[in-house]
């Protein structure tokens, strides 16, 4: 008898509940892109056939979430399912103090009040872009530390996620008095789902400690990192997952949390930290903006889902599954010779739309048009990373962004496998219109965050 492995690595569930999909023709979805400026984020979800535009909030729950969510208590105070949905965070990150919140950003929001204000800097390997947005709205300054390696689209560093210690130190050395905390990003969502391994954690420690810093993860997809770590770390590949999120959160003194990712929640989010003194300011602001401590912005149902989800996520088949599943879609890209962020990150592959459509200059949208095209041909839905989301400056003028990236963000638990080769087909067509596809111009855009409301005209 043969014992080896088999190398086809399945989807670790079977479907129990279905949701529809709407076919449309190419003719409706050329309607549709007209009706919605141009704007994937404008269009009806309905008219969408693979939505691919975020991992956030659009994973599928199991079966025993949905009990769970039975079990739900919604006392206004003291709710059972606070206690069970903190027992299950503190497993994986035991802080001291655990505050529910309704998503990341409010989590953020409150720790900024309380830790940002003019003057002060924070450094990141790199700012999510709420997370940016609510340090700068403190009026501290966000600033990106990541490696070298981390903004090159093709290094095949392991861990791209990582913190330039250096460039850590430099700022620590020259700035210390301003800087409230160090933040570290797992994995690096706006670098490309990059992995940070436990020995640059271990330094990023090591230089909080020097300067008596405090340390705050973003700790948005802790188990795809700590899979990675398991992966492709010297000496992790036997350890379990579990143990690997509780040694990076030993080296942490708090975190951010949006539970609408790894945590497999559709709603949620918390902020947790060891210091009494921050956590009672912090509780303060969550009661003027959130709810009451025991359930931030949630309902007790939402709190009880989360548990379960947090039991889920550090399993190896389904990271295993995760993991191999976002890699099968981005090394068939890379065959089929579209340019692809590499190695393949753990959420997400990133077309880059630059390569892709070479003769389209910054300022007529590259990722635009390619993201356009990707529902024009196949009903895809993906996020366009680059200067529509990030060129207007603060003086309203534009800038190039440093990289035209388009997202396809893979929902967890949602899509099979014939759904992704699906999208792998879309793509190779999409690779073969890309030299004809026409730039974008705005017609019209709000002052700030213009991506999720502009409006576009192809340029032909
Ligand atoms: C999604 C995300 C956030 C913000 O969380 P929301 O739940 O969307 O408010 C913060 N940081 C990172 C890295 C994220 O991916």
């Amino acid at each position: 008898m043969d014992d080896a492995p088999f190398t086809t690595i399945i989807e670790p569930f079977r479907i129990h509940s279905v949701e529809p999909l709407t076919m449309t023709t190419r003719a409706e979805r050329q309607d549709h892109l007209r009706t919605a400026g141009y704007n994937l984020f404008q269009l009806r979800a309905q008219h969408v056939l693979i939505d691919l535009l975020t991992d956030s909030g659009t994973g599928a729950m199991s079966r025993d979430q949905w009990a769970a969510i039975q079990h739900g208590d919604e006392s206004y105070a003291g709710s059972p399912s606070y206690y069970v949905f903190v027992d299950a965070v503190r497993e994986l990150f035991p802080f001291e103090h655990v505050i529910p919140v309704h998503q990341g950003r409010a989590a953020e929001k409150i720790l900024f009040s309380a830790l940002g204000g003019a003057g002060k800097v924070v450094p990141n390997n790199t700012h999510f872009d709420t997370t940016r947005a609510n340090v700068e709205a403190s009026g501290a300054s966000a600033v990106d530390l990541v490696i070298a390696e981390g903004r090159d689209p093709v290094s095949d560093h392991p861990f791209k996620g990582n913190m330039d210690l250096a460039a850590l130190e430099a700022l620590l050395a020259a700035r210390a008095d301003d800087v409230p905390c160090v933040m570290v990003t797992i994995t690096n969502n706006s670098g490309g789902g990059q992995p940070v391994s436990l020995e640059n954690l271990r330094g990023v420690r090591e230089i909080c400690d020097r300067y008596g810093k405090p340390l705050y993860l973003d700790a948005c997809r802790f188990a795809e990192n700590a899979w990675f770590i398991r992966e492709r770390e010297e000496g992790q590949g036997d350890r379990d997952v579990s143990d690997i999120v509780r040694e990076i959160s030993g080296l942490a003194d708090g975190m951010t949390m949006s539970a609408k990712k790894d945590p497999m929640g559709n709603i949620g989010g918390w902020l947790a930290m060891n210091d009494d003194d921050l956590a009672q300011r912090c509780r303060n602001t969550l009661i003027l903006t959130e709810g009451f401590p025991t359930y931030g912005g949630l309902a007790g149902r939402d709190l009880e889902a989360l548990a379960q989800g947090l039991r889920e996520v550090v399993q190896h088949d389904y990271l295993r599954y995760r993991i191999r599943s976002t890699a099968y879609l981005g090394e068939a890209l890379v065959k089929l010779g579209v340019p692809v962020l590499t190695p393949i990150g753990g959420h997400a592959v990133y077309i880059d739309a630059r390569a892709l459509a070479p003769h389209l200059s910054p300022l007529e949208y590259p990722g635009q048009a390619v993201a356009v095209a990707l529902y024009e041909l196949g009903g895809i839905r993906s996020c366009e990373i680059g200067t529509v989301m990030f060129g207007r400056q603060a003086d309203g003028t534009e800038q190039p962004a440093s990289m035209e990236l388009v997202r396809l963000a893979i929902p967890r638990r949602t899509y099979t496998q014939s759904h992704i080769d699906y999208v792998i087909e879309v793509c190779e067509r999409l690779a073969a219109v890309a030299p004809s596809l026409p730039g974008y111009r705005i017609t019209s855009e709000p002052p700030v965050l213009r991506h999720f409301t502009a409006s576009f005209e192809p340029l032909r």
